[in-house]
């Protein structure tokens, strides 16, 4: 891992069944640094995110938390001590209030609707009738009232509005303002690279080329996505 990596992988190995999808991941993230992780369809990004919060195992490799070994880890531990999955499907009640909802984050809901006044005009209103766009913030809420210390995103803008996926990506930068180190994984890359102080290309299982967002154009990313990389 690079020096002062918060959170790191390190030739992580891991698949469903008989199946090897991670063929040694090596990945890092520095605090306040955002690490986008791009790939084709199938390249394992999903999986990445699923064994980086703890939700399936790694048979191979290391993972470390601040140099806390937690490859080992149940995912609620790896929660507690700060590693946050944002969950796919957006992770709200669709049956609560957004006020419920956050209820079950927050003792008090007031500073997340100081920091998202949308989310306090529609305090009242069923999460499950909100647009995607606001169920993903109200999502993300929590997380900007007690930042986790390491925040993962699986594909955070499949489905929304242009405007909503720039909210979002607000929260985003919000959070690395706060010295979160942010993983987000997204299949296509105009949105996160903007946002991006890194870039990590998977292909098979495998990060194929990590560096800085400023050596990303055209050509490495169509180099990346046919695998000529
Ligand atoms: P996508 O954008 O499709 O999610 P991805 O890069 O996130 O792509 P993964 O979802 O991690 O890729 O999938 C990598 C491989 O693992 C694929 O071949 C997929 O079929 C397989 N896979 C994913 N989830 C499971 C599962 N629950 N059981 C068995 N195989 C799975």
């Amino acid at each position: 891992a690079r020096e002062g990596a918060l959170f790191s992988m390190a030739g992580v190995v891991a698949g469903y069944a008989d199946c090897t999808v991670l063929r040694g991941v090596d990945l890092d993230v520095r605090p306040g640094e955002v690490v986008a992780l791009l790939g084709a369809n199938g390249a394992g990004k999903s999986t990445t995110c699923a064994v980086a919060a703890g939700d399936l195992p790694a048979t191979g490799g290391r993972i470390l938390l601040e140099g806390a070994d937690v490859t080992a880890w149940p995912a609620c531990r790896r929660a507690r001590a700060g590693i946050l999955l944002a969950p796919e499907g957006r992770g709200v009640f669709p049956g609560l209030t957004v006020e419920e909802n956050l209820r079950t984050w927050l003792p008090d809901p007031g500073p997340a609707y100081e920091r998202l006044p949308k989310l306090g005009e529609r305090r009242a209103v069923l999460a499950g009738a909100l647009s995607g766009g606001e169920q993903q913030l109200l999502a993300l809420a929590p997380a900007l009232v007690r930042p986790p210390r390491v925040l993962i995103a699986d594909e955070p803008s499949l489905g929304l509005s242009p405007l909503a996926v720039r909210q979002v990506f607000e929260v985003f930068a919000e959070l690395r303002a706060l010295g979160v180190a942010l993983l987000l994984v997204e299949e296509k890359a105009s949105e996160v690279l903007a946002v991006a102080d890194r870039v990590a290309f998977m292909r098979l299982g495998r990060v194929t080329w990590t560096g800085p967002r400023s050596e990303v154009d055209s050509e490495r990313l169509t180099a990346a996505y046919l695998g000529v990389s």
